[in-house]
C-alpha cells in the first residue's frame, strides 16, 4: 500500500514536470519594462468592447476566454485610446476583438491550426506579441448606426483578403481598413502583413511574454 502511495505520487510528481515543460511561455534573457497591464474600458468606456474569444463565434468554434476582458500594456492602451479619439470626427470608432492573450491560448490556437494556416496563428515557442500585451485586433464601427464596418475579410478569416494589401473587395472596404490603419499607424501601431486588424504597437520587444488569466488581473 505504501509501495503503491510512493510510485504514484513519483508518478504525479514526474508527470507535473513534464506537463510544465509544455506548459511554460519560453524564457527570454534581458531587461523589460515591469507589466502595467491595463484594462482598456478603465481608460476610454466607449471603446466597443467583441471579444470573440469569449464566444463561440471565433475560428475554433469554442470560446477559449472565460471573461470578456481587454487588456494592454499602458502605453499601447493609452494610444489606442487616442486612436480612438482621432476617429470620433470621422464618425467612427473603434471595436476591439483581441488584446493580451494569455501564452496558454496562443498554444491552443498553434496546436489546433493545419499547416497551411499557420502564418495566421503564432508559434508558441516564439511568442506572441498578444502575449505581451503589445498586440490588439480592431476594426471600426459607425457611430451613428452602431454598426461594424464591412471590411474585405472577416475578423480571424484565414485567407488572402485578410492581407492589408489585398486589391480585392469593394472600394468601400478598402477605404474602411485603409482608414483604420491609417488611424493606428499614427498613433505607434503597425499592421502584421497577413491581417487587416492585427497592429502591434511600438517598442513591443520591451515586454515579456506573459501567461497571466484574465481572472488574476486587476
Ligand atoms: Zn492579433
Amino acid at each position: 500500500m505504501l509501495l503503491k502511495k510512493i510510485t504514484l505520487g513519483v508518478f504525479t510528481f514526474l508527470t507535473c514536470i513534464i506537463a510544465r515543460g509544455q506548459t511554460q511561455p519560453p524564457v527570454e534573457k534581458g531587461d523589460f519594462y515591469p507589466t502595467d497591464l491595463v484594462e482598456l474600458i478603465r481608460l476610454d468606456t466607449s471603446l466597443v468592447l467583441d471579444i470573440r474569444y469569449a464566444t463561440a463565434a471565433n475560428f475554433t468554434g469554442r470560446p477559449v476566454y472565460t471573461q470578456a476582458r481587454a487588456f494592454l500594456q499602458r502605453p499601447a492602451a493609452e494610444a489606442l485610446v487616442q486612436a480612438n479619439a482621432a476617429l470620433k470626427p470621422l464618425g467612427y470608432g473603434i471595436v476591439v476583438f483581441d488584446g493580451y492573450r494569455p501564452w496558454r491560448v496562443t498554444k491552443t490556437f498553434w496546436e489546433i491550426t493545419p499547416p497551411d494556416k499557420k502564418q495566421f496563428v503564432a508559434n508558441p515557442a516564439q511568442g506572441s506579441r498578444h502575449n505581451r500585451g503589445c498586440a490588439v485586433d480592431v476594426s471600426l464601427v459607425n457611430l451613428v448606426t452602431g454598426k461594424q464596418v464591412p471590411m474585405p475579410g472577416a475578423y480571424d478569416e484565414m485567407t488572402e483578403r485578410s492581407y492589408p494589401d489585398y486589391t480585392g473587395g469593394t472600394p468601400e472596404q478598402r477605404a474602411n481598413r485603409d482608414l483604420l490603419r491609417k488611424v493606428m499607424e499614427a498613433h505607434g501601431f503597425t499592421v502584421y502583413r497577413y491581417e487587416w486588424w492585427h497592429f502591434d504597437y511600438q517598442g513591443w520587444q520591451h515586454y515579456r511574454l506573459l501567461d497571466i488569466p484574465f481572472e488574476e488581473i486587476e
